[in-house]
């Protein structure tokens, strides 16, 4: 079928209520909804995940004059041909691959609607019927942070991903409150976003967190540093889990020849589409090595896509993945949502990406009038 329209809507989801972490507090995200309409009239959506940058109208606007003319007329069941036409748009910053990745998944959902099969069966078919999921434990003071992963484990959650770097008695003591609140089966990582300032302060706080279960370290130095972490891999029982560094299959094969990674974590949206997903998952499993998959703020039709490569990759780590961020939006564009039931996130159902479009709620949350 062929494309006959792309539309590139900047779009404002609000919270549900503020978000926080080493970088920052946020109470809104600013993303883009992408909608390609087939000859047949029907349409595929995708979303331009800008985690914490600004910039969407922009984005928008200068892929809706450079990037759609060439795409207007292609067939959707040339999704190869359409990556490497949309790899010619790109330029040297990766924020080129967010916009990439919100057309491609626009083009998948619409190539599952033709086909009235879910992207998962596109894709190879699914592996499992429902993905492991964090709680999150966000940044805030240690008794909230502490009732948070209470909360957590009474929802379900069997693993724990509690945000840390600003302060580190802080974090300690805020990693052995919550280890003195919740049953000892439960698993427990840090994510410090980098903020670590070289590998013997992370190597200290890691072997002080580990004696409190922490199992796994996400980015816990900057992710230019591949010898610090390797280094850190070496010295510590935590696994690293590397978020920041890794976006393309190219910065999977790096972290992997420079031995710096026990985990990679995945992003749709930074590794330019699904496809882009499922080669960074392939790269990481020539060297055996899983992949979770992460989070940004990014709204039901992003998590949606996240849910696809969650159920056919192969390698998809039995720890588990981030793809909640969803969850904590007070709106989002879709009449559907999916569920997290017990710590598992539920897959979502239907042809395409499984979500149905709600367009009245579109036109309300648009940025762009
Ligand atoms: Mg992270």
């Amino acid at each position: 079928m062929k494309i006959r329209s792309v539309e590139l809507i900047p779009v404002t989801l609000p919270y549900l209520k503020p978000v926080s972490d080493a970088w920052g507090v946020y109470r809104e995200v600013h993303c883009g909804i992408v909608c390609v309409t087939g000859e047949s009239g029907l349409k595929g959506y995708g979303e331009i995940s800008l985690a914490w940058f600004g910039g969407v109208h922009n984005m928008c606007r200068d892929a809706q004059a450079e990037w759609v003319p060439r795409l207007i007329g292609m067939d959707t069941r040339e999704i190869t041909r359409m990556n490497a036409v949309l790899d010619q748009c790109c330029t040297f910053s990766r924020r080129s691959l967010l916009v990439k990745a919100g057309i491609e998944m626009a083009v998948w959902d619409l190539r599952g609607k033709e086909l009235g099969l879910p992207v998962y069966d596109l894709l190879g078919g699914k592996l499992r019927d429902r993905v492991p999921i964090t709680g999150g434990v966000g940044m805030l003071a240690p008794e909230e942070m502490a009732a948070q992963a209470v909360q957590a484990v009474k929802e379900g959650y069997e693993e724990l991903k509690i945000k840390v770097g600003l302060d580190e008695k802080k974090d300690l003591d805020t990693v052995s409150m919550i280890r003195n609140c919740i049953p000892d089966h439960i698993r427990l990582r840090v994510d410090a976003n980098m903020a670590w300032k070289d590998r013997k302060t992370a190597r200290r706080m890691l072997d002080a967190m580990y004696a409190y279960g922490v199992e796994i370290a996400e980015q816990p130095l900057d992710y230019h540093d591949l010898k610090g972490l390797a280094w850190l891999r070496d010295n510590t029982h935590c696994r690293i889990l590397i978020d920041e560094g890794i976006w393309d299959w190219r910065d999977a094969a790096g972290y992997i020849a420079a031995g710096a990674a026990d985990l990679l974590h995945v992003y749709i949206c930074e590794a330019g589409g699904i496809e882009g997903a499922r080669r960074v998952f392939n790269t990481a499993g020539a060297f055996s090595m899983d992949c979770t998959i992460g989070s940004m703020p990014e709204g039901i039709v992003g998590a949606c896509a996240a849910a696809h490569i969650a159920a056919a990759m192969p390698n998809l780590s039995a720890y588990p993945s981030d793809i909640r961020g969803f969850a904590v939006f007070g709106d989002d564009v879709a009449k559907t949502s999916m569920r997290i039931q017990n710590g598992y996130l539920e897959l979502p159902k239907g042809p395409g990406l499984g979500f149905e479009m709600d367009e009245e709620k579109l036109e309300a949350l648009r940025a762009d009038r």
